[in-house]
């Protein structure tokens, strides 16, 4: 996704605490009483610019939501999506998800979203894919035994890797579809990307997947 400095970044993150929240590892084990509810916990990994957040948030107000977003300039974004949407089942996290252990206790999450991750295509990259082992054993940690992963890319060798690395792992899939606008599902709430993908003509591809 194109970074561009935004200068009120700093400012914006400093203002809005209760969106973005500053030291995450704190509340490893609490996130349920940040939210002051007992609601099952969906995390998005690379939430980008925070539509799809947004408007899960709307659509399931039984449900937290937390997104982590890498990059500073685009979580602001997200951010002030959030803002507009005043919504108190979201936030979001301005961290690298190498680190979910530090941020989430045992079996603290219900679903793990992969939305449109980037790919990274080169074989000497493959460790950094969202869907390499080492991310797998974090999400089999911070997840609940019934949990489930969901992915959706338009890459179709990210989906490729992704469906073979899950299955290398023991994960069970479910929901496979290599078009998944040619489905009838109005519940699907679109991402940035998946907008522009689909825009253009490119087949959506999504699956989800469960440890037990
Ligand atoms: N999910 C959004 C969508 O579908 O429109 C954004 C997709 S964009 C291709 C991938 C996003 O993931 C970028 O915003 C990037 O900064 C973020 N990202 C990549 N690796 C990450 C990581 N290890 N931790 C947190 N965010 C990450």
């Amino acid at each position: 996704m194109r970074q561009r400095h935004k200068p009120w970044a700093d400012d914006f993150l400093k203002e809005n605490t209760h969106l973005i929240i500053p030291n995450p590892e704190q509340k490893k084990g609490k996130w349920q009483e940040l939210f002051g509810n007992d609601n099952p916990i969906h995390l998005e990994i690379g939430t980008g610019k925070g539509q799809f957040m947004a408007g899960m948030a709307e659509q399931h107000p039984n449900v937290n939501f937390i997104g982590i977003e890498l990059a500073k300039s685009i979580i602001v974004m997200a951010g002030s999506k959030m803002k507009d949407a005043g919504r108190d089942n979201v936030v979001l996290l301005h961290v690298d998800a190498a680190d979910l252990q530090e941020l989430f206790a045992e079996n603290e999450i219900s679903v793990i979203y992969l939305n449109f991750s980037d790919p990274w295509p080169k074989k000497r990259h493959a460790k950094r894919r969202l869907t390499f082992h080492t991310f797998l054993e974090q999400y089999q940690h911070i997840l609940q035994p019934e949990g489930e992963i969901v992915l959706k890319t338009d890459n179709q060798g990210l989906f490729e890797y992704s469906l073979v690395s899950f299955s290398q792992f023991g994960l069970k899939l479910e929901d496979v579809t290599i078009d998944l606008h040619s489905i009838e599902d109005s519940e699907n709430i679109m991402t940035e990307y998946e907008e522009k993908f689909s825009a253009k003509g490119q087949p959506i591809y999504r699956c989800r997947a469960q440890f037990d």
